[in-house]
């Protein structure tokens, strides 16, 4: 019997739970706390009114979900898309519960976003969406409480509007109700490039396992946001060879290795991936099935199916996104034996500074870059090790291996609080 119905294959919380259930059966975790730990928190919904450049007024709907605030606050980032879906947030909040676990930082996991294209968005719009969803969830958010970070479509600048709408209402400056804001305002040494680096730390360990040189692989990064985009630089300067890279609108391809700084400089200039001199032009989905060891999908959810997995021929997947692929497509990959380091672990990097932001702030010490970067590699090298040990000793894949350190760690808290009723 498959593990997931077909029609149902690409709804991300089925995804999750399919995932959740295995590893839980595997621990012996019993049915009534299974139960609470499949289940989130609290969802909340909100409509936000906004008056419009040309005058008009539009009603978004933003959500948040908190999955589980058992080992501390809700962590997780706000997503800014026109394809948003409570489903997709309850999701992404629970993988925030197992990612922090798998990390071991004290947090919980929450998940935001906002319907809505901020491309087609005024910054004035933006800032006007950003204050009115803050303050919405006043009484939910705080650095005790849940503290946001930026996602797909958010950046330094709607964190920042975060921290101070928060601060307003509260009367005074509270940095660290939020990460991933400016370094002037309270924000971290190293966290823009943090998942990036992360990812860079996970290919290494990989290959450590594996017994491959960097300098053999080449690699292909599907997504070139903030996340793909440094990947792609740490990984060049690494001594990986960059030899396909995509975005929404197409990709590259160079058998040879793309000249990655020239390709920065280029999307910084063109605003998209496709038009880079010296490489062959290939549709955006075609990069995933490019010749190349290293697969590092780094942009939505969805994009290993069981329609596409057998198509691909990396050895290694480092899933730099979160739910990049699905249940019916780690099948497949086990099948053929692709080494996949899940994304509750090698994207865990983002958060893992994120932690360190919200320690700073609360200490009012700032740590310096080398600090911080040295810091993530002992708990990116910790938590890969962890996991691979979990998986040995399981018998089972390092995705559910991930799954069960996390609910191992997540229910053993639970048991020693107890339930309050
Ligand atoms: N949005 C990022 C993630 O999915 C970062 C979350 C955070 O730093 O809280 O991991």
């Amino acid at each position: 019997m498959a593990i997931i119905a077909a029609e149902k294959e690409l709804l991300v919380y089925e995804n999750m739970g399919v995932r959740f259930d295995r590893a839980a059966s595997k621990l012996g975790l019993d049915k009534g706390f299974q139960h609470v730990l499949r289940t989130p928190t609290k969802e909340i919904t909100i409509y936000i009114p906004v008056v419009m450049d040309n005058g008009a007024i539009e009603v978004f709907v933003g959500y948040r979900v908190q999955h589980s605030l058992v080992r501390g606050p809700g962590k997780g980032g706000i997503r800014y898309s026109p394809d948003v879906t409570l489903d997709e947030i309850r999701a992404l909040a629970s993988w925030m519960t197992w990612k922090c676990a798998v990390v071991n930082i004290p947090f919980g996991g929450a998940k935001g976003g906002v319907i809505c294209d901020p491309e087609k968005l005024s910054r004035r719009e933006l800032e006007a969406i950003t204050r009115r969803y803050t303050a919405e969830l006043l009484a939910d958010l705080g650095p005790e409480r849940d503290v946001p970070a930026p996602d797909l479509g958010t950046d330094e600048q709607v964190m920042a509007w975060v921290m101070d709408t928060y601060s307003m209402h509260v009367r005074q400056a509270t940095t660290a109700v939020v990460t991933g804001k400016p370094i002037e305002l309270g924000g971290s040494r190293g966290r823009r490039e943090a998942t990036g680096r992360g990812c860079l730390i996970a290919c290494d360990r990989a290959l450590r396992k594996l017994g491959r040189k960097r300098t053999q692989q080449r690699v292909v990064i599907q997504g070139f946001g903030n996340v793909g985009s440094v990947t792609a630089k740490l990984m060049h300067e690494a001594g990986y060879k960059i030899v396909g890279v995509s975005d929404v609108h197409g990709g590259l391809y160079n058998p040879k290795g793309i000249d990655v700084p020239k390709l920065l400089e280029h999307v910084q200039q063109a605003q998209q991936v496709p038009g880079l001199a010296g490489c062959d032009a290939v549709g955006a989905d075609e990069v995933l099935y490019l010749e190349c060891d290293i697969l590092v999908p780094a942009a939505v959810e969805n994009v290993i199916t069981s329609r596409n997995a057998d198509r691909i021929k990396a050895k290694i997947i480092v899933e730099a996104a979160n739910g990049p692929t699905t249940a019916l497509a780690d099948e497949i990959l086990e099948e053929k034996k692709i080494f996949v380091v899940p994304d509750i672990l090698a994207n865990a990097g983002g958060v893992t500074v994120s932690y360190f932001e919200w320690v700073q702030d609360r200490m009012g010490y700032f740590w310096t870059e080398a600090m911080v970067n040295e810091r993530l590699e002992q708990m990116m090298v910790a938590s890969f090790d962890d996991v691979c040990s979990y998986a040995e000793r399981h018998d089972v894949s390092l995705r559910i291996a991930a799954y069960m350190l996390a609910i191992d760690r997540v229910a053993f808290a639970l048991k020693l609080r107890g339930l309050y009723a």
